[in-house]
C-alpha cells in the first residue's frame, strides 16, 4: 500500500484488534506489520487473525508482513499462599525450587539451571525491576536474597537476571511447540525473545529451515555485548527496550538504541525500535509531549520500523495510535533537517556492482526530478541495499515471491509489489516497474523513475542494470521493442 512516510510502523495485535474491521483499518492507517505475540493467547486466537489479516491483504491487494514472537526463556517465580506480599527493602527473602505456596520470606523459582549459574552479588529483578533483590548465598536448590528495593511480589511474577549467562536454552518447551504451530501459517519474521548468544538464533534457523526471516531481540546485557556477531547472525533486530529497560540502567537504553540502529543500518538489516514508544495511548486518545518526542528520534535516527505493543494489542485506541506515529512520521520525515540527519548517519562499505548501483540510484534520484527507484528482487537482496542509501524517494520492489514482498514490508522506505510475471526482457521489466509505480500512485505519466534489475533474470544477486525510465513508455507495448 502506498505511504505517505519511509518509516514502517509494526501493531501488534491482541484482544483489542481481533476483528476484521479493526484489522483492516490499522492496516489503512498505516500499519505495515503485524505482530503475532506468542506470550499471550492461544494457538486458536493467533490463527484467527492470522487468517483476518491474510483476508485484509487479498482484499486490498497489499502485501502484509508477519512478525511472529516467541515468548523465549522468560523465567517466572511461582505462586502465593495469599496471592501476593508487599517486599520490605533491608529484609531477607528466598527463591528455591519448592513448588510450595510462597509467603513473604520465599517463592519457588521453578528453573532448576538458574541456580546452578547465580552467585553471589548477582541482581534478580521481578516484576520488570520493581523489586529488586541481591544474592547473598546460593546452592544448587536455593538463593538467599537481600531486598534492595521493596515493592509487590505477586504469582508468577517475571524475573531478570540480567548478570549472568543464563544456561538456558533458546527456545523452550512453549516456544518449540508455538514455533511447531506457527510453521503451519504463512508469516514473515520470526522474533526471538531474551537472545544471548548467536547459537540461539542459528538454532532458530536450523528449526525453521531457512523458511522465514530471523529477528533478534535484544533485551538481554549478554545480547548487547555480542551484537556484532548477533547481528551478523539475524536478518533483523528489535531493539526491545521493555526488558532491556529492566535488565540495563534505564539511562544506557538511548545509546544502546541509537548505537544498534547505526549497525544495522551499515548492514542493510531492518531494525525495530519498540515498546512503550506511546505507552499512555493504551488508555488516552492523546499521547504525551515525551512518547511524541520519542518516536520522532527513532525516525530521526534511521530506524527501519517503530513498534507498537500494548497500545494496539490491549489499549483502548488502537488505531488512533497508528494514526500518531504515521503523522508523526510525515512531520519527521518533511523536516528539511531529516535528509541532512540521515546522510550523516549513512555509512555503507561498497563492496559489490549491486552496491554501486543502488548508490547510482540514490545520487541520480537526489540530483534530478525522479519520483520512484523500482527494483525486481527475488531474494529481497536487492532492496535491502536500496533501503539502506535512504534515498529521498519512494523504493517500489517488485517481487515475484510473495514471501519476499511480505519480507519487506519492514524495510525503510519500501513499499512492496507481487509480481508473479516471469520476466524475460529488460524492456518488459522497465514495462512492469513503471505500471506498478503508476497504480501506487508515486508517479504519473509525465513523470520519470529509475529501474534497477539484473540480467539474466531470475537469479539471485545479479543486479547490473540501472535504467532511468520515462513513464510515458509504458502506454508503448513490450512487444514493440527489441532490446
Ligand atoms: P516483549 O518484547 O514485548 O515481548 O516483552 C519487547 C520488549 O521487551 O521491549
Ligand atoms: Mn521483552
Amino acid at each position: 500500500m502506498k505511504r505517505d512516510r519511509k518509516v514502517k510502523i509494526v501493531a501488534t495485535l491482541g484482544p483489542a484488534s481481533s476483528d476484521y474491521e479493526t484489522i483492516r483499518a490499522l492496516h489503512e492507517a498505516g500499519a505495515d506489520v503485524f505482530r503475532l505475540n506468542m506470550s499471550h493467547g492461544s494457538h486458536e486466537d493467533v490463527q484467527a487473525r492470522y487468517d483476518i489479516i491474510r483476508k485484509v491483504e487479498s482484499d486490498l491487494n497489499s502485501p502484509i508482513g508477519i512478525l511472529v514472537d516467541l515468548q523465549g526463556p522468560k523465567l517466572r517465580v511461582g505462586t502465593f499462599a495469599n496471592g501476593a506480599f508487599d517486599l520490605q527493602a533491608g529484609a531477607k527473602f528466598r527463591m528455591d525450587l519448592d513448588p510450595a505456596p510462597g509467603d513473604e520470606s520465599r517463592v519457588c523459582l521453578p528453573h532448576p539451571e538458574i541456580f546452578a549459574a547465580l552467585e553471589p552479588g548477582a541482581r534478580l529483578l521481578v516484576n520488570d525491576g520493581k523489586v529488586r533483590l541481591k544474592v547473598l548465598d546460593c546452592g544448587n536448590d536455593y538463593a538467599d536474597c537481600e531486598v534492595v528495593a521493596g515493592g509487590m511480589i505477586s504469582d508468577r511474577k517475571g524475573v531478570n537476571v540480567p548478570d549472568v549467562v543464563l544456561p538456558l536454552a533458546a527456545l523452550s518447551k512453549k516456544d518449540r511447540a508455538d514455533l511447531a504451530f506457527a510453521m503451519t501459517l504463512e508469516f514473515d519474521w520470526l522474533a526471538l525473545s531474551f537472545v544471548q548468544r548467536k547459537e540461539d538464533i542459528e538454532e532458530a534457523r536450523e528449526l525453521t529451515g531457512g523458511k522465514v526471516a530471523i529477528m533478534t531481540k535484544v533485551e538481554k546485557p549478554a545480547a548487547v555485548t555480542a551484537f556484532a556477531e548477533i547481528l551478523d547472525a539475524s536478518d533483523g533486530i528489535m531493539v526491545a527496550r521493555g526488558d532491556l529497560g529492566v535488565e540495563m540502567p534505564l539511562q544506557n537504553v538511548p545509546t544502546i538504541q541509537k548505537r544498534l540502529v547505526r549497525m544495522c543500518r551499515k548492514a542493510g538489516k531492518p531494525v525495530v525500535v519498540a515498546t512503550q514508544m506511546l505507552e499512555s495511548m493504551i488508555e488516552s486518545p492523546m499521547p504525551t509531549r515525551a512518547e511524541v518526542s520519542d518516536v520522532a528520534a527513532a525516525i530521526y535516527e534511521g530506524t527501519d520500523a517503530i513498534m507498537l505493543s500494548a497500545e494496539s494489542a490491549a489499549g483502548s485506541y488502537p488505531i488512533e495510535a497508528v494514526g500518531v506515529m504515521n503523522d508523526v512520521a510525515i512531520e519527521v520525515e518533511g523536516d528539511p533537517n531529516y535528509a541532512g540527519i540521515l546522510a550523516a548517519s549513512r555509512s555503507v562499505d561498497r563492496a559489490s556492482v549491486a552496491d554501486a548501483i543502488v548508490s547510482a540510484a540514490r545520487e541520480i534520484a537526489e540530483a534530478t526530478d525522479i519520483k520512484a527507484i523500482c527494483c525486481y528482487t527475488q531474494s529481497g537482496t536487492t532492496a535491502l541495499l536500496t533501503s539502506r542509501e535512504r534515498p529521498g524517494v519512494p523504493i517500489v520492489a517488485l517481487s515475484p515471491l510473495m514471501g519476499t514482498a511480505r519480507r519487506l514490508t519492514l524495510s525503510w522506505g519500501t513499499t512492496t509489489f507481487y509480481s508473479p510475471e516471469i520476466m524475460t526482457r529488460f524492456k518488459q521489466a522497465v514495462t512492469g516497474a513503471i505500471r506498478a509505480a503508476c497504480e501506487l500512485g508515486y508517479a504519473e505519466e509525465t513523470d520519470f523513475i529509475v529501474v534497477t534489475a539484473g540480467v539474466p533474470f531470475n537469479q539471485t544477486g545479479t543486479t547490473n542494470i540501472l535504467r532511468v525510465a520515462p513513464c510515458a513508455e509504458h502506454l508503448i507495448s513490450a512487444d514493440e521493442h527489441e532490446e
